[in-house]
């Protein structure tokens, strides 16, 4: 299975902020739209971070509550990992596991076009891996 399949069932829309904008804008956002992440992109799109609430989290704990008037560039992690839609899932999912974060955007030719988080990857695997059961299980019963 690969990440296009993920991004088949769900929305496509990413949220992204300018990078002068403050960490209290990420938030707003991060509690609106009910998601962990948030990009941080250029006037021409392009990917300058990614902000997520554990990064507002240390930055609170750091520096307290007058953090949020900061800006999202301050605090983001500038080195984004990030896939293509061609990526198996497994794959992906060991890159999360190894640099222990939860989100993933999917880039095609240079563009944004989906973000999955680590909830999307566990789900499409439990999925795959009872699908896989219930063939054995069936070829099991038809070869005995
Ligand atoms: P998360 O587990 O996604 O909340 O993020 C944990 C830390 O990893 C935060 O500092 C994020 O900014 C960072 N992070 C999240 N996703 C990525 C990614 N795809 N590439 C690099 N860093 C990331």
């Amino acid at each position: 299975m690969t990440v296009s399949t993920i991004l088949a069932g769900k929305s496509r829309d990413v949220f992204t902020l300018p990078p002068h904008r403050t960490l209290h804008e990420a938030v707003r956002v991060l509690a609106e739209k009910k998601i962990g992440a948030i990009m941080i992109t250029g006037a021409d799109g392009s990917i300058k971070g990614i902000l997520s609430e554990r990064d507002i989290v240390v930055a609170l704990s750091k520096s307290g509550a007058g953090v949020l008037d900061e800006p999202v560039s301050s605090h983001m992690t500038a080195k984004v990992v990030h896939c293509d839609e061609n990526h198996r899932v497994t794959e992906v999912m060991a890159m999360m596991t190894n640099g222990r974060f939860r989100h993933m955007p999917v880039v095609k030719d240079e563009r944004l076009v989906g973000i999955i988080s680590i909830g999307d990857v566990v789900k499409h695997r439990i999925a795959e891996t009872e699908a896989e059961s219930r063939s054995l299980r069936d070829y099991i019963q038809m070869a005995s």
